[in-house]
């Protein structure tokens, strides 16, 4: 398995006949990320040419990742044990004014951009016992709300499965004398 250059298809909502394969592709991707501990998610779209299907997983074997997630009490402790997220829509967005974020992408190396996103929002999304529990498909959506970091990084993400890159809706800045936070990755 490898990360493919960025490309604009739109993942397909993750289905009962498409299982077989986010499954295996989910296993393949977890393989990779335990020896790329410094990106933060990586989407389906990442890694496939064909047409990519609707879910991101968290590498956690990121620590900033699994600490984030750790500071988000029980809805993080559910983030981390799923490990994938699947079908991801924004369904809410709490406040209308964007920030700037600094971010990068494992799709497109060593290059930064300015991007706006919003500080806080909503989203629906299936954990992994949409794929691996026993009622699968017959579970609900989850409902979560996220704020900074969180926020920036579902929205990077949910970008991917929409068809869209950090060099498609951000600008690419030179991060030279800027102190970054952390390396951002995603
Ligand atoms: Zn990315």
């Amino acid at each position: 398995m490898k990360i493919i250059q960025p490309h604009n298809i739109a993942s397909k909502f993750v289905e009962k006949e498409d299982f077989e394969r986010a499954k295996n592709d989910y296993l393949s991707m977890v393989e990779y990320l335990s020896s790329r501990p410094e990106i933060y998610a990586l989407a389906h779209s990442q890694i496939t040419d064909c047409v990519p299907l609707r879910f991101f997983v968290f590498n956690v074997y990121n620590k900033f990742i699994y600490d984030m997630c750790h500071c988000l009490g029980n809805q993080g402790t559910l983030l981390i044990n799923s490990g994938i997220i699947i079908n991801p829509e924004i369904h809410f967005i709490h406040e209308k004014n964007k920030i700037r974020n600094i971010e990068s992408c494992a799709s497109i190396p060593e290059k930064n951009f300015l991007i706006h996103r919003h500080k806080k929002i909503g989203v629906k999304f299936h954990d992994s016992d949409y794929l691996f529990g026993a009622l699968q498909e017959k579970t609900r959506k989850l409902s979560m709300t996220f704020s900074g970091f969180m926020a920036y990084l579902f929205q990077h993400e949910i970008d991917h499965t929409n068809g869209i890159n950090i060099c498609d809706n951000g600008e690419e800045i030179s991060t030279i004398g800027i102190q970054r936070v952390h390396d951002a990755n995603y």
